[in-house]
């Protein structure tokens, strides 16, 4: 399994992303990112994530491997650094990892590297028909 180099998410996708984090909040949800041709487009949501983020991590350690560029997950508050747990959900999958933190608008989230370091990630107008 080869994981191309992200270069971007898809701006339905980031839309998808700060929606549901803002529904469920202020619980948290937490996902999966698949990419295509180094596009992030598809967010796999993980079962029962409305708890804590310790057990979003277990789900994980359950699921069959699959092509996956990173993580996503939200914040209840406006922090979007990550956190120890965090750190430890990076560690398990690819190396795009988003947080969304509170209101949930284009500029309350980041991205970033397995080590937890900010990534850039630009937000591309992709025609899905094309991905
Ligand atoms: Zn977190």
């Amino acid at each position: 399994m080869s994981i191309k180099e992200i270069r971007g998410i898809a701006r339905d996708t980031l839309t998808f992303i700060l929606e549901v984090s803002k529904s469920t909040a202020p619980n948290e949800f937490a996902g999966l990112l698949r990419a295509e041709n180094g596009v992030i487009t598809e967010v796999v949501v993980l079962p029962g994530t409305e708890s804590s983020e310790v057990s979003a991590v277990m789900h994980l350690f359950m699921m069959p491997t699959i092509s996956i560029a990173g993580s996503v997950h939200s914040h209840p508050t406006p922090n979007v650094r990550p956190s120890r747990h965090d750190l430890a959900l990076f560690a398990r999958t690819g190396n795009c990892h988003i947080i969304a933190g509170f209101p949930y608008d284009e500029r309350s989230w980041r991205c970033y590297t397995v080590n937890g370091s900010r990534k850039n990630l630009p937000v591309l107008d992709v025609d899905f028909e094309d991905v």
